[in-house]
């Protein structure tokens, strides 16, 4: 049987293009033992992937040459010879980028659409969801009234993060991209406050003005210079947590910055970057408050759904153009 895939043609140079995918039609294996086939239903699209495409070193390998681009995908089981899954059944896996695959049941667990909408198990209720409540509870444990700055606000981590830290009574300050993205964080996620690092003339003290007693807690998303502002702002005894730092993902030069290490030492700030597999022993902890909070409508979410196998590098791309709202999501 045929089906199409995307496979990384070339590393880029700077911010991905279409030139560095390429989509070719192969012919898939019979299924063996232990082995089911797959016709997956919605694509996640992350940041992290941009790592993946150069060859260095890193938590996460580097996507070869030629060979299909991986990542996490719900799936429908179209056929088994497993005896853990059933034709039928909804899967989620780190998986190829394929129309169709077959692969072994490892790694796959079952999910339950009922519960939640098959996408969610991709953001609030996957990986995205899990990195946002380990990042903020677990490293920078937030404490009623306390000052909590996330950037990258409007994405699928950062909407989670402020909502949490709403649901731990802190006062929340997003940082975004756009008005629309200012206006949903305050309007739809109950942000106390918002800014457009776009539009902003002096970001520094523009965050020195929503947050008149300093920030406690900053939830790092984005690094580069949003980050210097932030931290030009931060509070004695702080905790940072370092989860993302897409500003910097293209950059072809090593990027300078303030020295910000005094600022840390004089202020007792703790600052530490976390990848969510460091939790992985919690993961179940986690998902309990994630599930509960959404099922009693105290966490809701958002996703940026585009249609179409071939618009994958396409959605890809845009993330670095600020184009998703929430998670960014492909479906089949
Ligand atoms: P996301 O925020 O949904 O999508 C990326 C967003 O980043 C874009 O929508 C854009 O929003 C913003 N952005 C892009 N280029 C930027 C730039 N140059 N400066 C500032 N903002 C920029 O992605 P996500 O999945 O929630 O991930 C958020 C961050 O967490 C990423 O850095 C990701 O790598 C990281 N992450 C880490 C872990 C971990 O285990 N440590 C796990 C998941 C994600 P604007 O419109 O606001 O610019």
């Amino acid at each position: 049987m045929k089906t199409k895939q995307i496979v990384l043609a070339s590393r880029p140079k700077g911010t991905p293009t279409a030139a560095n995918f390429r989509i070719e039609t192969i012919t898939l294996s019979e299924i063996k033992n232990g082995e089911v086939l797959l016709q997956p239903n919605y694509f996640s699209v992350d940041p992290y992937m941009r790592g993946r495409m150069n060859d260095t070193k890193s938590y996460a390998e580097p996507f070869q040459i030629d060979k299909p681009i991986n990542g996490g995908i719900t799936a429908t089981v179209l056929e088994s010879k497993s005896d853990n899954f059933k034709s039928g059944d909804i899967v989620v896996g780190m998986l190829p980028w394929q129309e169709q695959s077959v692969v072994s049941e490892k790694g796959l667990q079952k999910i339950d659409s009922k519960i939640a909408p098959e996408s969610y198990y991709l953001g609030i209720l996957g990986m995205t969801g899990l990195t946002a409540y380990f990042g903020l509870m677990h490293i920078c444990k937030p404490k009623k009234d306390e000052t909590v700055v996330v950037s990258g606000a409007a994405g699928a981590v950062g909407v989670v993060v402020g909502q949490i830290a709403k649901i731990q009574g802190c006062r929340v300050i997003g940082i975004a991209g756009s008005d629309e993205k200012v206006v949903l964080l305050k309007n739809k996620f109950g942000f106390d406050e918002a800014i457009n690092y776009k539009t902003t003339k002096d970001l520094k003290k523009d965050i020195a003005k929503v947050c008149p007693n300093g920030v406690d807690i900053y939830y790092d998303n984005v690094g580069g210079e949003i980050s210097d502002a932030v931290i030009a702002n931060i509070n004695f005894n702080a905790r940072i947590a370092l989860c993302g730092q897409i500003s910097l993902y293209n950059s072809t030069e090593i990027p300078v910055g303030p020295r910000i290490q005094p600022m840390l030492l004089t202020r007792s700030v703790l600052m530490q970057g976390f990848i969510v597999g460091n939790f992985s022993a919690h993961f179940p902890e986690g998902m309990k408050h994630l599930s509960e909070w959404v099922k009693d409508g105290k966490l809701k979410f958002t996703e940026t759904i585009g249609n179409g196998f071939d618009n994958l590098p396409t959605a890809l791309i845009g993330l670095f153009k600020g184009e998703n709202t929430g998670k960014m999501i492909i479906k089949a």
